[in-house]
C-alpha cells in the first residue's frame, strides 16, 4: 500500500475500489504503528481527517475530477490551518491554534485533500537535521541512527515510510530538497513568488518559498496543480501564470542540454554520491539529453551571504514572538521588559537564539553595510550566475547535498559542518529559482538525492525531466524495510 500514488489511488477511489474513508483510516493505523519510531508527526487530527475523507467521498460520488480529492497527506506545522495546533516546532508556539487558513492548505482542502496531521520539522525552519524541534528529533525511516534532514524532516521522513501520500514543506535554503534526498522521497521548489506564502509562519520572506514532497516528480506536479498561482493576500506571489503542471509530463528529452556546474562536483562531495549522480547523468543522455560543462563561479559565497541574510530577516520577522499577544509567556515576570526577555528566552531554542543575534547584529548601525548590504550584493552576483547558464542550457544538475544523512548528534556541537551542508541548495534560493530532488539511487545503503534546476517559472519542464527520468528508473519506487514491514 505504501507503493500508491496520487494518480492511482485517485482511480481506485473513483472505480469504488477503496473510499476515502477507508484510504484514511488505513494511513491513521500506519502513523499510530510506525511514527512511535520516527516522531515525524507533532499532531495528528483524527477526527478532522474522518471527517475530510467522509466529504471527500461525497465529493467523488458526485463527480469530481481534482486528482487530490480524497488523497491523505501531510502538512508541515508551519502552515497556519485553522482550529489545527500550529507550533513551527517551538515551545513559542506550543499552544497556538491559527484563528485563518494558510493559502496553500486552504487550496489543497479546497482539491479535496484529506489531513491527516502536521509534521514535525527544524523549529521556525532553522535547521539541516531536523535536530533542533522542541519535539524532539525525527529519526530516518532509512535508518533509525541517521537524520533525515531539515527543515522539512518530518514531511519527508512521512512520506518515505508511507504515513501519508504526500506531504508539504518549505525551503528557504534547501528544506524540502535536502530532506527528500536524505530520505529518497521526490520535493520540488518552485520559484520564488509561484506559490504564495500567505499563512505560512515566516522565516526569511524573502527566501521563503512551499511546495509538494512525494514519491514522484508526477503526484508532485498534481500538488503544485492545487497550490500554485496568483493570491492578493500575497504581495510577493507572482501573476505569471500558472500551466498545466501534469500535461506535459511525457514530452521527450531529445536535445534537452544539461549544464553540469564544475563547482558542484569539486573537494568535499562524497564519492558515492559522485558516482551516483554521474550515472544519473549517464541515464539522461539515454534519454536524448547533450550535457556541457558549466560554471557557477560565486557559489563558494552562497553560505557566508545566505548566514547572513536568513538571520537578518529571521531576527526582523521573530520581534512578533514577543509573549503579549499569542504563544507562550513566561511565569510571574516582574515588568514588561522582564516578560519580552524571559518570554523570548525561554521560549526559543538555542539555534533560533543564535540566529536572531546574528540577524540583529547584521542589521544594526555600523555593522549593516558590511554585512547585510554586502551579502545582498553577493546575492546579486549569484543569481547573474545562473542567469548566464541558463542562456546556455535547458537545466542544471548536480548533487542537492555533499554526503547522504548523517547520524544523529553528528554535527551538533559543530554550526560550521551543519551549515556546509547547505552548499548546493542555498543558491537557489538566493536567485530565487526553482529546483528539485529526486531519488537516483544509494550511497552505502542511504539514498542520494538527483538535484535538477530551471530557470524562473519553468516548473513544468522539471517536473517532465524527473518524470522521464522516473519512468526509466526505479529509485522512486524503493521504500525503507520499516514501512514494507508493516
Ligand atoms: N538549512 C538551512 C537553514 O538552516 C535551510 C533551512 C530551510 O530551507 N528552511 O537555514
Amino acid at each position: 500500500m505504501v507503493d500508491q500514488s496520487i494518480a492511482s489511488l485517485a482511480k481506485k477511489l473513483r472505480a469504488k475500489e477503496i473510499s476515502s474513508v477507508e484510504l484514511t483510516q488505513d494511513y491513521l493505523a500506519r502513523i499510530k504503528q510506525l511514527d512511535g519510531q520516527l516522531n515525524s508527526f507533532i499532531t495528528v487530527t483524527d477526527e478532522v481527517a474522518l471527517a475530510q475523507a467522509e466529504a471527500a467521498d461525497k465529493l467523488i460520488a458526485a463527480g469530481s475530477t481534482s486528482a487530490l480529492a480524497g488523497i491523505p497527506i501531510a502538512h508541515k506545522d508551519l502552515f497556519c490551518t485553522n482550529g489545527i495546533l500550529t507550533t513551527c516546532a517551538s515551545k513559542m508556539l506550543y499552544n497556538f491554534v491559527p484563528p485563518y487558513e494558510s493559502t496553500v492548505t486552504g487550496r489543497m482542502l479546497a482539491s479535496g485533500a484529506v489531513t491527516l496531521g502536521k509534521t514535525n520539522m527544524d523549529e521556525f525552519a532553522m535547521g539541516s537535521s531536523n535536530e533542533n524541534s522542541h519535539f524532539g528529533a525525527v529519526k530516518n525511516p532509512w535508518n533509525l541512527d541517521k537524520v533525515p534532514g531539515g527543515s522539512s524532516g518530518g514531511s519527508a521522513a512521512a512520506v518515505a515510510a508511507g504515513l501519508c501520500v504526500a506531504a508539504t514543506g518549505t525551503d528557504t535554503g534547501g528544506s524540502i530538497r535536502q530532506p527528500a534526498s536524505f530520505c529518497g522521497i521526490s520535493g520540488l521548489k518552485p520559484t520564488y513568488g509561484r506559490v504564495s506564502r500567505f499563512g505560512m509562519i515566516a522565516y526569511a520572506s524573502s527566501l521563503d518559498q512551499a511546495g509538494p514532497m512525494a514519491r514522484s516528480a508526477e503526484d508532485c506536479a498534481h500538488i503544485l496543480q492545487s497550490i500554485a498561482g496568483f493570491d492578493a493576500n500575497d504581495s510577493t506571489c507572482s501573476d505569471v501564470a500558472t500551466e498545466d503542471y501534469t500535461a506535459n509530463l511525457d514530452s521527450p528529452l531529445d536535445g534537452l542540454t544539461i549544464g553540469l556546474p564544475k563547482e558542484y562536483f569539486g573537494d568535499g562531495l562524497d564519492n558515492g554520491v559522485a558516482t551516483v549522480i554521474q550515472d544519473a547523468v549517464k541515464e539522461f543522455e539515454k534519454l536524448g539529453a547533450k550535457v556541457k560543462e558549466i560554471s557557477l563561479p560565486n557559489l563558494n559565497l552562497s553560505i557566508p551571504s545566505y548566514y547572513v541574510i536568513a538571520p537578518s530577516e529571521a531576527s526582523s520577522n521573530l520581534s512578533r514572538f514577543d509573549g503579549v499577544r499569542y504563544g507562550y509567556r513566561c511565569e510571574e515576570p516582574k515588568d514588561l521588559m522582564d516578560m519580552y526577555k524571559r518570554s523570548r528566552g525561554e521560549g526559543f531554542g538555542k539555534e533560533v537564539q543564535k540566529r536572531i543575534m546574528v540577524g540583529t547584529y547584521a542589521l544594526s548601525e555600523g555593522y549593516y553595510d558590511a554585512y547585510y548590504l554586502k551579502a545582498q550584493r553577493i546575492r546579486r552576483l549569484i543569481k547573474e550566475d545562473f542567469v548566464k547558464a541558463f542562456e546556455e542550457v535547458d537545466v542544471i544538475m548536480g548533487p542537492v547535498a555533499p554526503t547522504t544523512a548523517f547520524g544523529i548528534g553528528a554535527k551538533t556541537d559543530d554550526p560550521i559542518a551543519m551549515y556546509l551542508e547547505d552548499i548546493y541548495t542555498l543558491s537557489i534560493n538566493l536567485a530565487g529559482i526553482p529546483a528539485m530532488s529526486i531519488p537516483a539511487g544509494f550511497a552505502d545503503g542511504m539514498p542520494v538525492g538527483l538535484q535538477i534546476m530551471g530557470n524562473y517559472f519553468t516548473e513544468a519542464k522539471l517536473l517532465n525531466v524527473a518524470h522521464k527520468f522516473q519512468q526509466a528508473t526505479d529509485w522512486h519506487t524503493k521504500t525503507p524495510s520499516l514501512a514494507e514491514g508493516a
